[in-house]
């Protein structure tokens, strides 16, 4: 008779409560899902981050977006600008 031997090591080791440290410290948006650890950097979110739906202003034309990459793309190829001008663009958040 063979034994099955994944039973051997069936030690139910749930038992670990491993002491996560201000792991419950966390200061969640409830506008987006964003996390916290302080509460400060919360407060700074909110005033200056949520809500802003961090639009990113073309400064040639009206094109927005909110990734600073496909900002970055759309100045290189529909303005003709080299990526290395368009990182010098103090590119505006709005
Ligand atoms: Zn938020
Ligand atoms: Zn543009």
């Amino acid at each position: 008779m063979i034994f099955d031997k994944k039973k051997d090591g069936e030690i139910t080791g749930t038992g670990h409560d491993i002491m996560l440290p201000q792991e419950s410290q966390r200061f969640p948006c409830h506008q987006c899902h964003n996390v916290y650890c302080y509460q400060s950097s919360l407060a700074r979110h909110i005033k200056f981050e949520c809500g802003k739906v961090a639009q990113i202003q073309c400064p040639f034309c009206s094109y927005r977006s909110r990734y600073r990459a496909d900002m970055t793309k759309h100045i290189r190829f529909k303005h003709r600008i080299p990526e290395e001008e368009v990182k010098l663009l103090k590119l505006l958040y709005i």
